[in-house]
């Protein structure tokens, strides 16, 4: 384990991400510059982040597939005589095979292209739709400035792409992933989300609209932590994907694609750290349950083993890890267990066995309790709920307390520059104005939520008609 000194929230907001990332051995640099080595303590969540996601996504009906890695130059070229706002960031492979090929080719920027290539020969009418895939794969974007997680050069992810015969059908389908994406985020990462759609100017170039959700980190930032895209024709139109309809004329099909990456660990990261390092919410946690057994002589060894072992064996369905290293004190232990942001510690030693007792240790509020072994279990799996549920309420009170309804322009920066947080203002819908908010004070629309009750007022910036408040925020 690392002997990584975590430096405080407070002090430094920006060290402290990386130090607790060091101390709880999640990623580290790679030798080509912006890529990451993401270790097993790292690779874990992610791990259990597929897994739920991938089960979300099969109960509405799709399916997992692959597409290549590299593309075709060409097809990029496409993209781009359609989809205004095209700018690359693509990293290119010229030579291969001990020669220079005669057309490079591009490292995955993403897959549009390459599934529309596809989709054209998988789509003839309207009983081959709708068509429902997702993909698990890496990305490449070719970053200047590098962050572990948030920002990276290759990172992983899941993209799903559907085609469907209209255009609500479309919309939709674009809804059902922002509300998966919202319930992951919330029941599973435990960070409460605000979602809605965004601006033009922060669409997805090529997208119809767009939806996102938007979480709050501790430092009162936002961070996109998902989108959802309604491509309407566009990409049928650039790829000449048409079917048949039941009446027997050609139509573009409607499409949607959406996507969320490793950029969530970053998220749970910034939502729920410490200054005592990372805090997992038990239900992405691999081990939920840290037993550290306690004990000097040789007897009472055998005597907490034995306990140990015994106890363990009706743990079904809690992951759970015993540390038996003989080389460490117990304190260096609960060290360790706390930095890599377990959700329970138990200690256990000769004086609670005789007791019939335990220690549990919470990692989110490092609240010890003495409970009995009778009916131990049911105490864990209550504590991990509690736990679960209680980081949760916490992520949302700390949003609540940072969100302003604000009026005054003047106020901005004076928000944005002390405490921060989420500013819902009043915006007129153009362009303009929103490019003199962030010039003036660098934050920018993260959206303008849906399913909050709408109310009319003037826009913050230039005074004229506005139907509804939107969610202005600095942003990761
Ligand atoms: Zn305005």
């Amino acid at each position: 384990m690392a002997d990584v000194k975590i430096t405080k929230r407070a002090d430094d907001y920006s060290k402290w991400y990386g130090d607790v990332i060091a101390a709880a051995e999640m990623a580290e640099h790679a030798p080509v510059k912006g890529c990451m080595i993401i270790r097993p303590n790292g690779y874990a969540i992610w791990e259990n982040m597929q897994r739920a996601l991938d089960s979300m996504f099969k109960a509405t009906g799709h399916q997992n597939a692959y597409f290549p890695l590299f593309i075709p130059e060409s097809f990029l070229q496409k993209e781009a005589e359609h989809v205004e706002g095209f700018a690359p960031e693509v990293a290119m492979v010229t030579h291969a095979g001990g020669g220079k090929l005669e057309e490079p080719l591009v490292v995955r920027p993403t897959s549009e292209t390459i599934v529309w290539h596809a989709y054209r020969n998988w789509i003839q009418s309207y009983r081959d739709l709708p068509l429902l895939i997702n993909q698990w794969a890496n990305v490449v974007r070719w970053e200047l400035r590098t962050r572990l997680f948030l920002r990276t050069t290759e990172f992983l992810w899941q993209e799903g792409h559907t085609a469907h015969a209209t255009y609500d059908e479309a919309e939709r389908e674009t809804r059902t992933i922002l509300d998966i994406y919202k319930r992951f985020s919330e029941d599973h990462m435990a960070v409460p989300v605000v979602a809605g759609l965004k601006s033009e100017s922060e669409r997805f170039a090529g997208a119809h609209h767009t939806y996102t959700i938007e979480a709050m980190m501790q430092d009162a930032k936002a961070l996109q932590a998902g989108t959802s895209h309604h491509l309407s024709q566009n990409f049928a139109k650039a790829f000449d994907v048409k079917f048949q309809d039941e009446s027997g004329s050609l139509e573009y099909v409607y499409a949607t694609s959406w996507g969320v990456s490793t950029r969530l660990i970053g998220a749970l990261i910034m939502a729920h750290g410490d200054d005592k390092g990372l805090v997992i919410p038990p239900k992405l946690a691999t081990t939920q349950l840290a037993i550290v057994p306690i004990f000097r002589k040789e007897e009472q060894k055998a005597l907490v083993m034995e306990y140990v072992s015994r106890m363990t064996a009706d743990l079904d369905g809690i992951g759970f890890k015993v540390d038996d290293r003989e080389q460490y004190s117990p304190g260096r232990k609960f060290n360790d267990w706390e930095k890599r942001g377990v959700p329970l510690r138990m200690e256990v030693g000769p004086k609670d066995i005789e007791k019939n007792q335990v220690v549990l240790a919470r990692r989110d509020t490092g609240e010890k309790s003495f409970v009995s072994q009778d009916g131990l279990r049911e105490r864990i799996v209550g504590m991990l709920e509690s736990i679960q549920s209680d980081m949760f309420n916490r992520a949302a009170e700390f949003r609540k307390t940072h969100s302003h309804v604000i009026d005054e322009y003047a106020r901005f920066n004076e928000i944005l520059d002390g405490e921060g947080g989420f500013l819902w203002s009043h915006w007129c819908g153009t362009t303009g104005c929103e490019d003199k908010v962030k010039k003036d004070t660098k934050a920018t629309i993260r959206c303008i939520p849906i399913d909050v009750e709408k109310e009319s007022g003037k826009c913050i910036v230039c005074g004229e008609p506005s139907g509804a408040r939107v969610v202005f925020s600095r942003a990761y």
